[in-house]
């Protein structure tokens, strides 16, 4: 393959990598399955050790999905927070032992692997100081307040040395259901299964409702920790039980036969468990070894999580609809015959595009395999031919918007549809949600059911009008009274301060997440500097490649566009990045770093550049003004070589520049 291709499939993955890792962590929410979220994981491990020179530092496959939002306090760990490699067969659980035991005895212990939210506990001189989430891993979220509501977490314990006890919080299933038929009742959203209802309350603001969910807790591992007494996971975990947790369910094993046969008891039985799991984690049992077998960048060479393979269930396709997604994208959804499966009724499953339907070859009245991927969404994995009646209908992709009836368009690489129409209200909806959403510009009280009531009652059809509310108006509407109408008129009041980087996230551009609008605003002083931004100039930004460079060009061609934010900044929003440029002394160079420097990491170089007001970027060309070459460096190096006006510099010469050495 065509190395530029490489590069493109590199810069995809890892967009995609990170939005739905962000869905995941930070809203609990998913799009795709936790298997094929682990493959594209792979794929891009892969690539990167066949093509170091596109890999990035903090490339997804280094870090763990972070869970923290902005709005939080934060807590460094003492010692960092590990993910999982994940295993999905016996085979490479097999395959795992044989390579880290070379011919010891085998001696490992196999954990139940929780399906929950992990959770960080620190204690000194007996007493619970904080707890906090996982985090990215290095640092967490303060949720110390709603732990303290969980029974089975001791606020004291009989150890006087500081230490770190980790685990997971975990909602059991039937309190689940409870929750969710209250929520139905109420006309909440409904929590899509315990992982996310469990994630979802330890953030709760109100720690009386979470008081009221029943979270409950299982303890694994430890962070900081010295006690020379203890020399194995079992030692441990049986030392943990002992100070009063809840500790995981565990076997000690010594012959692979065993390691195996746990794997498949616990596949079978986990449906009669109070909660949810996804499968074993196998650890090495004793420290010394655990030690000389150390850590990857992200997760313990130790351990590995065998993951249960999903279950699957046939029923009946019993129509297809058709949805208007934020971006006009027409995603087909099936309708279903309403099964059991693992554990909770299902009538819908997502088709994605019209290549998936062609794909299956799949007709209305066909008998469908469906699966539950990672547990969670439904989706249709086969279609059994033999059953296929002779009634079966053809499924017909719309020509046109199901809402508006603007004619689709299709992109000329992908196999999505769209509705370009500005004004389609399916899509304005969508968009107005998005824009209000806690990861945007946050206007709590602006719910769903809000949103809709001001559209229907031509209050608003565009971002803009949100700041331009007849309160008067609102305060009649149903449900409705002068105390919400004064709350929504605070809370949107107080967005007006909102960062930069949360309101270009809450305009919705194709393909900009939350991370690649930080980088934006990292990048470029405000608002304006983006519009005016040529696509070479946005293309030349590390992170940023073709296909959202492109997308963000477009958006600030298109008028109205340009018409919502200057009414944003007519209502007061200022759009300006706070990028804390302490000084301005490299006033807009523009660097690259390449090879490995002997002082900083190349990050640490890259924030000092950017706090001096320079500027990373990816490509050598004639905009670049200098590059910072290491040990080992790249072949951007010799092309910059043949480029007279850009300067070839050191680390030492470059701390000269801003300062920190003479
Ligand atoms: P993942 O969520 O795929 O990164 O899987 C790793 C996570 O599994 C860890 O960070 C823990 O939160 C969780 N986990 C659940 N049960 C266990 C266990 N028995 N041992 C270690 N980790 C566990
Ligand atoms: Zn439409």
């Amino acid at each position: 393959m065509d190395d530029l291709f490489i590069e493109d499939e590199i810069i995809d993955l890892r967009d995609k990598i990170a939005h739905h890792s962000d869905l995941y962590y930070k809203k609990n929410q998913f799009e795709i399955s936790d298997h094929k979220f682990d493959k594209l994981v792979k794929r891009l491990q892969a690539l990167e050790k066949k093509y170091p020179q596109y890999k990035i530092n903090n490339s997804p496959t280094e870090i763990i999905g972070s869970d923290i939002l902005s709005s939080s306090k934060i807590i460094q760990h003492k010692i960092r927070m590990y993910s999982l490699e994940n295993a999905y067969s016996i085979e490479e659980i097999k395959e795992y032992i044989e390579k880290i035991n070379d011919n010891r005895t085998i001696n490992i212990t196999t954990e139940l692997k929780i399906d929950g939210f992990s959770i960080n506990l620190y204690y000194e001189n007996g007493k619970l100081q904080y707890a906090t989430t996982r985090g990215d891993g290095f640092e967490g979220e303060d949720v110390t307040i709603n732990i303290k509501t969980i029974k089975s977490i001791p606020i004291e314990i009989n150890y006087n040395e500081s230490i770190e006890i980790r685990g997971e919080i975990y909602l059991p299933k039937n309190e689940f259901v409870r929750i969710n038929i209250e929520r139905e009742e109420n006309g909440e959203k409904l929590f899509a299964n315990p992982r996310n209802a469990a994630a979802g309350s330890i953030k709760l603001k109100d720690s009386n409702v979470v008081a009221s969910r029943k979270l409950d807790s299982i303890i694994y591992s430890v962070g900081l920790f010295k006690n020379a007494k203890i020399n194995t996971q079992k030692e441990l975990l049986e030392f943990l039980k002992k100070l009063g947790f809840n500790v995981v369910k565990y076997e000690h094993v010594t012959n692979i036969k065993e390691i195996i046969n746990q794997c498949e008891v616990w596949e079978r039985l986990r449906h009669d468990l109070e909660y949810d799991i996804d499968g074993l984690v196998i650890k090495v049992n004793n420290f010394d070894q655990q030690q000389k077998l150390g850590f990857t960048s992200k997760s313990p060479k130790w351990a590995i999580a065998y993951k249960f393979k999903a279950e699957e269930v046939e029923t009946q396709l019993l129509g297809v609809d058709f949805q208007v997604g934020r971006t006009g994208a027409i995603t087909p959804v099936a309708r279903l015959k309403p099964v059991f499966i693992s554990g909770s009724t299902v009538s819908n499953a997502t088709l994605h595009n019209e290549d998936e339907i062609k794909r299956l070859d799949l007709r209305i009245g066909d008998y469908v395999t469906i699966i539950k991927s990672g547990e969670i969404i439904p989706k249709i994995i086969d279609v059994n031919y033999e059953k296929r009646e002779s009634n079966s209908k053809d499924i017909e992709f719309p020509k046109a918007c199901p809402v508006c009836e603007t004619l689709l368009m299709r992109e000329n690489d992908g196999a999505i549809s769209y509705c370009n129409n500005i004004n389609c209200p399916a899509q304005i909806k969508k968009r107005i949600e998005h824009f209000t959403s806690r990861v945007a510009v946050d206007i709590e009280g602006l719910a769903e059911a809000v949103v809709e009531q001001l559209i229907n009652h031509k209050q608003i059809s565009k971002i803009q009008d949100i700041y331009h509310i007849d309160f008067e108006e609102f305060r009649q509407y149903e449900k409705q009274g002068s105390k919400s109408a004064e709350n929504l008129r605070n809370a949107i009041e107080n967005s007006k301060t909102q960062k930069f980087h949360k309101i270009l996230f809450g305009f919705g551009i194709r393909f900009v997440g939350a991370k690649i609008s930080k980088i934006l605003c990292s990048y470029f002083k405000n608002v304006d500097e983006i519009i005016n931004a040529s696509y070479e100039e946005l293309v030349e930004i590390e992170e940023i490649g073709e296909k959202i460079a492109q997308s963000v060009y477009d958006f600030f061609r298109n008028e109205n566009n340009i018409l919502m934010i200057n009414s944003l900044q007519d209502a007061g929003m200022k759009m300006i990045s706070d990028n804390n440029i302490i000084e301005d002394t490299l006033s807009g160079a523009k660097f690259i770093i390449t090879g490995t420097l002997e002082r900083h990491s190349r990050n640490e170089i890259k924030e000092m550049i950017e706090q001096n007001g320079g500027k990373v970027i990816s490509a050598v060309s004639k905009n670049l003004d200098y590059i910072i070459a290491g040990e080992n460096p790249g072949s951007k190096l010799n092309k910059a070589r043949k480029i007279e006006s850009i300067k070839i510099i050191d680390e030492s010469d470059f701390l000269q520049m801003i300062g920190k050495e003479n």
